[in-house]
């Protein structure tokens, strides 16, 4: 395991299988072109290292040359491409032939067409190290792969984490394993929005409330936000497909989080199913539910009272109240079993002073590692 700034990378590609690789694309490559002088133009920074190994293992005459894109922030696409160094001169009527480190989404692949596209070569190919298939949308095809991989952040190999990495012989793999995650479990009113706010800052966790985010659509009049606004204002729950396609955008907008506090989420069955599919498919996992306890009687009294401030709709009368109650009896209460099943489950009595109930829970916390 190698630490690159905060994060935490375990090997993932051998030398020798990343050399393999190009030794197969060189020789396809080669087959093709053995009676052209192909202009390979590789992408930098990442591509460096491939473009080097590339033309040793490539026996024809070729030109060489780079352009220059940026499309990475830290761990995420940010969707951005510029266009730092320019195509190359006097490419008209050769044949290039793009060598890339790795393609995902495909976005700079497209920046890069387009670029070419107002040239008058006379073949443009794309010959990429690695593929991630999964993450793929666009149009072109790509006419030569090293190795197809999944949609894991990588670093070594000419590839970076905000600049370090790029001299690694070998590919890494992000290491999300030392995450926390955690599922706050608890009726309305029990404390877990209050009690996330101060286990986000003590473990360096992000908090996801599924509540805020569409209380924040409906302020700000998204259509999100005007589908979810009925559902609530009854105390009802928001339909399933919804509410997991938003969570899975919470997540997905974050990659850099050390680990998850979700509030409010899961609360049916469906919802949990769907968190663990979700999160085992970016090697993460809930690592501890902690049900937050406390009477109904109590959390009506607190409800009442928060409505006074808050001017929530759903807290203003006790039958709403009381309904919100009942979805959660009927539909979140049966995941306790769910997470025990797991080993997962842990309970908490979410009666007392603030501080002694933050207490209580990093107690539970603590014992994970
Ligand atoms: P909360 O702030 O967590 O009490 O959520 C307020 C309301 O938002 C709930 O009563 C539901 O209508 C909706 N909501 C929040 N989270 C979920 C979820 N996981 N599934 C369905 N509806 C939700």
């Amino acid at each position: 395991m190698i630490r690159l700034h905060d994060k935490y990378f375990k090997p993932f590609l051998r030398e020798a299988q990343i050399l393999e690789a190009i030794d197969k694309i060189a020789h396809q490559i080669a087959e093709d072109y053995k009676d052209k002088v192909p202009v390979f133009v590789g992408v930098l920074n990442g591509a460096f290292m491939f473009v080097a190994d590339f033309l040793k293992a490539y026996p024809h005459p070729c030109e060489v040359s780079f352009v220059r894109l940026s499309s990475y922030q830290g761990l995420t696409s940010t969707g951005i491409v510029e266009s730092l160094l320019d195509i190359p001169e006097d490419v008209d009527g050769k044949s290039v032939i793009i060598l890339e480190d790795v393609i995902d989404t495909g976005r700079t692949l497209k920046q890069l067409v387009h670029l070419f596209s107002n040239t008058n070569v006379k073949e443009f190919k794309i010959a990429s190290l690695f593929y991630k298939p999964e993450v793929y949308n666009g149009e072109y095809t790509i006419d030569y792969v090293g190795l197809e991989i999944p949609d894991n952040f990588i670093v070594g190999y000419g590839l970076d984490y905000n600049e370090l990495g790029r001299n690694l012989r070998e590919i890494y793999q992000l290491n999300e394993s030392h995450m926390i995650n955690l599922v706050l479990f608890g009726k309305p009113g029990a404390g877990k929005g209050t009690q996330a706010g101060f286990l986000k800052e003590k473990y360096n966790l992000k908090h996801i409330s599924t509540g805020d985010v569409f209380r924040y659509n409906m302020k700000n009049g998204t259509e999100l936000g005007k589908l979810a606004k009925s559902y609530i204002d009854r105390g009802d729950l928001v339909p399933d497909e919804v509410t997991i396609d938003m969570l899975k955008d919470e997540v997905e907008k974050n990659p850099e989080a050390g680990g998850f506090i979700f509030d409010g989420f899961p609360r049916t069955a469906a919802q949990a199913e769907a968190l663990d599919n979700f999160l085992e498919s970016k090697d993460m996992q809930v690592d501890a539910t902690i049900a937050l306890e406390a009477e109904d009687d109590i959390l009506v009294a607190r409800l009442l009272e928060r409505g006074k401030e808050s001017g929530r709709s759903d807290d203003q009368d006790e039958d709403k109240i009381r309904n919100r109650f009942d979805e959660y009896n009927a539909k979140t209460a049966p995941l306790r079993a769910y997470y025990e099943k797991q080993g997962k489950f842990h309970s908490v009595n979410g009666i007392g002073e603030i501080s002694e109930i933050t207490e209580r829970l990093g107690k539970v916390i603590d014992s994970l590692e």
